[in-house]
């Protein structure tokens, strides 16, 4: 078994529309190499930040990133018999891995569809797009039913 500790910078953006890592940001990547009978097992953890914004009321967030990964990349030999079934696995080049797409997958499961700065966050007013969280309690838009607005300025002399 080998050991590997790698840190380098993304080289694009990883993550969903409203958070991700955005390319340049630090990864730094712990890994451990294992021969097993068909391949290499490669397992590690990645951990960096992610940035976005929150979708209820687009403050913007950052997020802890700390994933654990493992994928197995077969020898070439042990998947050319077969290519119809092994078209989803991952293989060896030669001596080579390529963690990107197991490093990618893991951080993109972590991450909310719809990331939030608080579950509790009660976003924004409809009305005059203010945080809730800013605005008073008793916070609110008159509106005039239109049938009556003809009348919104006429005063009884
Ligand atoms: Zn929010
Ligand atoms: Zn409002």
């Amino acid at each position: 078994m080998r050991e590997y500790h790698l840190d380098f910078p993304a080289p694009e953006a990883i993550g969903v529309p409203l958070l991700g890592i955005s390319a340049g940001t630090e990864l730094d990547i712990d890994l451990r190499a294992e021969s097993v009978d068909d391949g290499v097992l490669i397992s590690g953890t990645v951990i960096s930040t992610a940035s976005g914004e929150c979708g209820r009321c687009l403050e913007p967030i950052h997020e802890e990133i700390n994933q654990k990964f493992q994928e197995l990349f077969f020898y070439e030999s042990r998947v050319s018999d077969n290519p119809d079934e092994d078209e989803d696995l991952f293989v060896m080049d030669g001596d080579f891995v390529d963690i990107e797409v197991p490093i990618r997958d893991a951080v993109i499961l972590t991450m909310p569809l719809n990331p939030l700065c608080d579950s509790e966050c009660e976003g924004l007013c409809p009305e005059c797009g203010e945080k809730w969280a800013q605005l008073p309690p008793d916070h609110g838009h008159e509106s005039i039913d239109p049938r009556w607005s003809g009348l919104s300025d006429w005063k009884p002399i």
